[in-house]
């Protein structure tokens, strides 16, 4: 076992401290990553709060990671000592479902394991990254390009591949309409991303007041959703509507904004169901669609396609004291667009 210094959440109510945490020993086909940076992602709050289900405490959460391979285990090929690397949402899976064959382990049929709070296949409780070092699998393990900036790979392991996968299903390109709905760390790397895929993109914000972030990360329009004109001028228009918000949306308003066969996807998700009129998916035959982050060989398809592009998130780079103030902006959505702790300060 390796004791290593972390951040906590004693409990679903207590501020984060400071701690120790034990990261089980290197074996034949693990990686020790020391950590250089980490994200923070709305499911952290949402986790540690016991919002989405009881966890057990103290419990690390961080699944947006970047750092250095400081060692690998007898049996490891993809990776190597010095390496920059990344992990993000999962660490492991079965392997042997119809979903983990075809490569799709994000939707293994039993669940994958997550990067945090969830039960390890040697029945621990995974621990995530705000920690200055983490033991994965190393088919779990991403490679890092140097072309993206160190401190603002963190979160496109789950903010950018998380958004990255829909517009790829989907087929996000030249000649295709693309309005994201939401700009916070999901919906700002949709932008981005989207724009660079070719596609014609369109902001669907509550307020006009981060237009000219939106124009700048390569949106073509950015429209208010508090005025109620922005519904019918847009009546019948994108192909794909990629929706980031987890509070509730009038399904009807959204949907009819799709033009023959489009999507709405929602990769954000209201704790409560959203009621949708089935007749508005008659209209246009219009598909309404979830996607939960990406698989392996897709996250580094998308690390690589960013490098390629030149793209990476707006962050704001915090130290290891700042957690808890941190955590506080983003409930009040007071971040532009993504915190990152830099674990140096841990
Ligand atoms: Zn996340
Ligand atoms: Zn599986």
């Amino acid at each position: 076992m390796l004791t290593v210094n972390a951040i906590a959440a004693p409990s679903a109510t207590g501020s984060l401290v400071r701690t120790t945490i034990e990261r089980r020993d290197v074996g034949p086909r693990d990686v020790l990553i020391e950590i250089r940076y980490a994200g923070i992602c709305h499911s952290d709050i949402h986790t540690v709060r016991g919002e989405w289900g009881d966890v057990a405490y103290p419990l690390t959460v961080g699944h947006e990671i970047v750092g250095r391979v400081a060692e690998v285990g007898a049996e490891v090929t993809r990776h190597a000592v010095g390496d920059r690397v990344g992990v993000g949402c999962m660490v492991n899976s079965c392997r042997e479902c119809e979903n983990c064959r075809a490569g799709m382990e994000q939707y293994c049929l039993p669940g994958n394991t997550g990067t945090y709070a969830a039960v390890d296949r040697d029945g621990t409780i995974t621990q995530g990254g705000y920690s200055t070092h983490v033991v994965v699998d190393e088919d779990f393990v991403l490679r890092v390009p140097e072309a993206i900036p160190y401190e603002k790979a963190a979160p496109l392991l789950c903010a950018g591949i998380t958004t990255y996968s829909p517009l790829s299903h989907w087929k996000a390109g030249p000649g295709t309409r693309v309005a994201v709905v939401g700009m916070g760390g999901l919906g700002h790397m949709a932008v981005k991303i989207a724009a660079a895929k070719g596609a014609e993109v369109t902001v669907l914000s509550q307020t006009l007041g981060k237009k000219d972030d939106g124009l700048a990360f390569g949106a073509a329009h950015y429209y208010a959703t508090s005025d109620p004109d922005t519904f019918d001028k847009l009546r019948n228009t994108f192909d794909l509507i990629v929706n980031t918000v987890s509070a509730p949306i009038d399904m009807h308003a959204y949907l009819s904004m799709l033009r023959l066969d489009g999507t709405l996807v929602s990769v954000g998700a209201p704790p409560e169901p959203l009621p949708v009129q089935v007749f508005t998916l008659f209209g246009n035959r219009r598909s309404f669609a979830g996607s939960g982050i990406g698989s392996i060989a897709e996250t580094q398809e998308m690390l690589d396609f960013c490098a390629e592009h030149d793209i990476a998130p707006e962050i704001e780079l915090i130290t290891a004291g700042e957690v808890n103030a941190a955590y506080d902006r983003v409930l009040k959505s007071d971040v532009r667009y993504r915190f990152v702790i830099d674990i140096n300060t841990l």
